[in-house]
């Protein structure tokens, strides 16, 4: 009997590290078929090597999110390679937390560009494909700040992580009955996020919270598995985790 993963064409754009990493493992594992995404592309061709020789299938495209050919040309690959495309997972993310007085606009620019308009053109780049097929999921990483504010410092990637919940809930509502939509809501994971801020002060202080509270990336993989697993007529809309230790 299926798993409900085996055989399912996954795409994962930031599969180079942290949870995207994880989660390709994971799912491989399992028996998906994984499409991996991300800039560097030494990490993606070790990491399609390690899923093959444990018996795995998997292909990479190196790929910036911040630009629409690519992620189209991430899909296209994985349809090329397996013939279609299941599930896409828009996981590509950048966290630079500083204050908003000291106005980086370079980064604020930066993750609005990758944690929203990324996004986007994930779902744009899979939107045709799933009509035509009929039928899909799109699985979106917000995180726990995409429910509460994290202020002061965060306040521009919780937007960004806002953002991505309400874009989650609209193309659900846009879609009912025909594409399956998942917006996963994480708190402390164990990945290289913490140390995506420019601001030496912020960094510092978030490298201390993870290394009190952070829980390792697999345990996302194993929330991914379970919504992708479901049968097609069940759509697990929100997925809220954290460290049982995490409070905010
Ligand atoms: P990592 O920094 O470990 O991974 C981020 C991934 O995104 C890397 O593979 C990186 O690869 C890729 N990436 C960054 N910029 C781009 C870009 N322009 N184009 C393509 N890929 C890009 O962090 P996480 O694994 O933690 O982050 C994954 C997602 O999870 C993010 O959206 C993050 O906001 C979210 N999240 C993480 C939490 C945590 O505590 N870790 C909590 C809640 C949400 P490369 O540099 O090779 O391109």
């Amino acid at each position: 009997m299926s798993n409900g993963i085996a055989g399912k064409v996954v795409v994962i754009t930031g599969a180079s590290s942290g949870l995207g990493e994880a989660t390709a493992r994971h799912l491989a594992a399992l028996g998906a078929r994984v499409v991996l995404g991300a800039r560097r592309a030494d990490r993606l061709q070790a990491l399609v090597e390690d899923i093959r020789q444990a018996g795995g299938e998997a292909v990479h495209a190196v790929t910036d999110v911040t630009s629409k050919a690519q992620v189209q040309a991430l899909v296209d690959a994985g349809r090329a390679a397996f013939g279609r495309v299941d599930v896409m997972i828009n996981n590509a993310g950048l966290m630079a937390i500083a204050p908003i007085s000291q106005l980086r606009s370079d980064e604020w620019d930066r993750m609005i560009d990758i944690n929203i308009k990324g996004v986007l053109y994930g779902i744009a780049a899979v939107l045709p494909l799933f009509e035509q097929q009929g039928g899909g999921h799109v699985i979106n990483i917000s995180s726990v700040a995409g429910i509460k504010v994290f202020a002061p410092g965060g306040t521009v990637y919780s937007g960004t992580k806002f953002a991505v919940r309400a874009i989650s809930d609209g193309l659900r509502q846009e879609l009912a009955g025909k594409v399956r939509v998942t917006s996963i809501e994480p708190g402390a994971v164990e990945s290289e996020l913490k140390f995506g801020s420019g601001d030496p002060a912020s960094r510092e202080e978030i490298v201390a919270f993870y290394q009190q509270e952070a829980i390792p990336a697999d345990s996302v993989a194993r929330a991914i598995a379970y919504v992708i697993e479901q049968p097609a007529d069940v759509a697990i809309n929100e997925v809220v985790l954290r460290p049982t230790v995490q409070e905010f």
